[in-house]
């Protein structure tokens, strides 16, 4: 087949790695026709396997293992960067998450001449700080607007930024651009963060134990205002700026368009796992998710084989620290504005991206 381009994603079974393999080898995708080269570090799962990717299970922290199976792909047009790994001080985040990037850099650059774009996925902690800042520093005022200055503080999305900024200097034609997204609404449960799959996992143990679907946040983050990203826009926005040239060597932000509250959330959530929609109760004290959820892993396995659902072990499918983060948070709001204005007119209905990502998590078997 005569590829028009061909992109390397890097972390295809996470939220939206899975979804840019879904939609890049579509017969329809702007680019197209693409070749799909998708990496990550475990072997690839049943649920990735349906896209027509050509799976790369490497680890990119390893820079040997990097160039031995990165080095030999001369035909990448694209870099798709979905990936990060986490660590308890940001130091090491940008230490770790720059190097990834870089070894990745070191492996293709050379040896991919028509090598022209990197898109780099980010999010909102660009506005407001890395974890560890939290509640040290003061974040940029919502609604975020992309060309606000850097906060001052070390951020690894500024180091991946830097470090794609700096590989564009070294060869011509080759351009960047990064994707801030807010919370992702996706479909992997290999992902280190997914708030609806946690959600739905929270779901079916409130159900199996026949008790009530209590919201875990603040009273704020109930009532208050919300965006979020649905997975495959993103991909949609990361492949536009791929390939349309005002789309380069800009950050954008990516979010549905559309606002909505947790509280509405939950009414769906309900509904679709036929839980009664219990209203938040501000006479309760407060419990996190996690702690709510500390001692299920027994339940989870009890669930998994009465219905007959994927084998998967509770952490594996819930990260629920995550959801701790987002319900603690209010009206985490961005501007679409520049993103349109660069001509990505490309949204989402925040209600019918929940319901497509409850309906895959249970098409996959991974929720009953
Ligand atoms: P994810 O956890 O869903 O997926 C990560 C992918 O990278 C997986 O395929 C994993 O196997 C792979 N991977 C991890 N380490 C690897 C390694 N060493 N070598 C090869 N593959 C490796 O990722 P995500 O949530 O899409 O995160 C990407 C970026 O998006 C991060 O910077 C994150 O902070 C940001 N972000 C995420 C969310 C969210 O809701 N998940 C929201 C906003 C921003």
């Amino acid at each position: 087949k005569n590829f028009q381009h061909v992109a390397l994603i890097i972390g295809v079974t996470g939220i939206v790695g899975n979804s840019l393999a879904e939609i890049l080898p579509l017969s329809d995708t702007p680019g197209g026709p693409w070749k799909v080269y998708g990496v990550a570090r475990r072997p690839q799962p049943p649920w990735n396997a349906e896209h027509p990717v050509e799976y790369i299970q490497c680890d990119v922290a390893d820079g040997k293992e990097t160039s031995a199976k990165l080095s030999p792909l001369t035909d990448i047009t694209h870099i798709f960067w979905v990936t990060w790994a986490n660590f308890p001080t940001e130091a090491e985040c940008c230490k770790v998450n720059g190097g990834m990037l870089q070894n990745v850099l070191d492996a293709v650059m050379p040896n991919a001449p028509n090598l022209s774009h990197i898109c780099l996925q980010t999010g909102h902690k660009h506005y407001i700080g890395p974890f560890e800042a939290f509640g040290k520093i003061k974040p940029h005022e919502t609604p975020f607007v992309e060309d606000e200055p850097r906060l001052d503080v070390i951020n690894f999305y500024y180091t991946l930024e830097d470090i794609a900024i700096e590989a564009c200097k070294k060869k011509q034609g080759l351009t960047w651009s990064s994707h801030r997204a807010a919370v992702i609404f996706g479909f992997s449960p290999y992902s280190k963060m997914n708030l609806i799959g946690s959600l739905c996992v929270y779901a079916a143990i409130c159900k199996h134990e026949n008790v009530p679907f209590k919201f875990p946040g603040t009273k704020a983050a109930w009532n208050c205002y919300s965006v979020a990203s649905d997975a495959d826009l993103i991909a949609e926005q990361q492949i536009w700026s791929s390939v349309d040239p005002i789309g380069k060597n800009e950050g954008f932000n990516c979010s549905n368009g559309d606002l909505f509250k947790w509280k509405h959330v939950w009414k769906i959530l309900a509904e679709q796992f036929e839980l009664e929609y219990v209203e938040f109760d501000e006479n309760e004290p407060y419990v996190s998710l996690t702690e709510r959820m500390k001692d299920k892993g027994p339940v989870w396995d009890e669930i998994v084989k009465k219905n007959n659902l994927e084998a998967t072990k509770l952490e594996e499918v819930a990260t629920f620290w995550f959801a701790d983060v987002i319900f603690g948070f209010e009206c985490m709001l961005d501007s679409m504005n520049k993103s349109k204005e660069h001509g990505f007119l490309g949204f989402r209905n925040t209600k019918y991206s929940l319901i497509s990502v409850i309906d895959k998590m249970k098409s996959h078997k991974i929720v009953p």
